[in-house]
């Protein structure tokens, strides 16, 4: 099951909503709804002069801030092509949003402008909005007036909180440039990672103190990324000199979109492989594993040919490729295998995710090794 969809494109850019957001907006639209009788004492907004029921409201904020979220990404996303890097999607989810990029830990300084643009946005947005609340004519009713006011202080917060060197986060991000400059990137992602997983920490210990669950939360969450980052720098750095050719079967078993489910179960026992690539006239259109057989009844699978259950949304890579780039992809897409393709869209090989695992595992024992002697 895949755990996002699309809802549509911005500059190119797909925008995707992450499942666990439709969770958190009703509980974000009955936050706000609550907030709203604390709000009005504190922007001076008597309740009485409200028309709308207060969750309603805070129906219409819990939008407007995953809007202002969606407009943070993509300001990261817009900065980030203009130094030359494309972004694959954005996904918005629980805790904000995330703009897929490639990496961009190489150049520092094209980092920092890349993770600094979102806060900025955030601010910008925020400061307008606050500003329009303010010095809005006096026909505007109420209720627009504090929905304004609301976001615009959020857009605030939403900059602030993404500033907290709490790595992976924006801030992380700007810290961990600096540091590169000076040290190596792989000690500097060690270095704010550290900060990152003590910020986390505090955040918890606060939480758990005030009674906040939200910021325990929101400590767990830090901490999980922080820790995933490391590990993730560790990967890099242990496959950095490996190409995906290094590692991936050459040899590949294909199919034909012509050939019936029947055939292909047949095929799947006998080469034992429970995926191919499948492809027409000698170009790969698809990939065909034994879950998508899964999907029609036993009964049709000798009239049915594979065209019609493959997934013709192939993800691939090249020879020359690091073979980071490959680990990423199977882990960010959550699947078992990649195609290997040539600058002329023809299969190469397959690269699986033991394959990746097998190249981590040997030079962690090289590494062990090495300190021995
Ligand atoms: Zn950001």
């Amino acid at each position: 099951m895949k755990s996002s969809f699309t809802i549509g494109q911005l500059f190119d850019i797909p925008v995707k909503i992450h499942f666990s957001l439709l969770i958190i907006l009703p509980f974000f639209a009955w936050a706000f709804g609550s907030n709203i009788i604390y709000l009005t004492e504190y922007t001076d907004i008597a309740r009485r002069e409200l028309i709308f029921n207060p969750y309603i409201l805070g129906a219409v904020m819990s939008v407007l801030i995953f809007i202002s979220v969606l407009i943070h990404e993509l300001s990261h996303a817009l900065v980030a092509r203009k130094n030359g890097l494309e972004t694959t999607d954005i996904t918005l989810m629980l805790l904000g949003g995330l703009a897929n990029m490639e990496d961009m830990s190489e150049d520092p300084k094209k980092e920092i402008k890349i993770a600094a643009s979102g806060p900025a946005a955030s601010l910008i947005l925020g400061g307008v909005l606050m500003l329009a609340a303010v010095g809005s004519p006096d026909f505007i009713i109420e209720d627009i007036r504090l929905v304004i006011l609301y976001t615009g202080q959020l857009n605030i917060f939403l900059a602030v909180f993404n500033l907290l060197p709490a790595f992976p986060s924006d801030g992380g991000r700007i810290l961990r440039a600096f540091i590169a400059q000076k040290k190596t990137l792989r000690e500097a992602t060690e270095i704010a990672a550290r900060v990152g997983k003590g910020f986390s920490l505090f955040f918890g210990i606060i939480g758990f103190m005030t009674g906040n669950f939200l910021l325990v939360f929101i400590a767990i969450y830090l901490y999980i990324a922080a820790a995933q980052e490391d590990q993730f720098n560790n990967i890099k750095s242990a496959l950095s000199d490996l190409t995906v050719g290094d590692l991936m079967t050459e040899d590949v078993k294909t199919v034909p979109v012509n050939l019936s489910v029947h055939r292909l179960i047949e095929k799947m026992f006998e080469d034992k492989h429970s995926g191919f690539p499948v492809t027409r006239d000698d170009k790969v259109v698809g990939v065909v594993t034994m879950e998508d057989a899964q999907k029609i009844p036993q009964e049709e699978y000798s009239n049915t040919p594979v065209q019609a259950i493959m997934e013709e949304n192939i993800h691939s890579v090249k020879k020359e490729d690091a073979l980071f780039k490959a680990f990423e992809l199977l882990f960010q897409k959550d699947i078992g295998r990649l195609i290997v393709l040539n600058d002329n869209g023809k299969l190469e090989g397959i690269i699986t995710r033991s394959d990746v695992m097998t190249g981590i595992r040997v030079r962690q024992l090289e590494n062990i090794k090495k300190e021995r002697e």
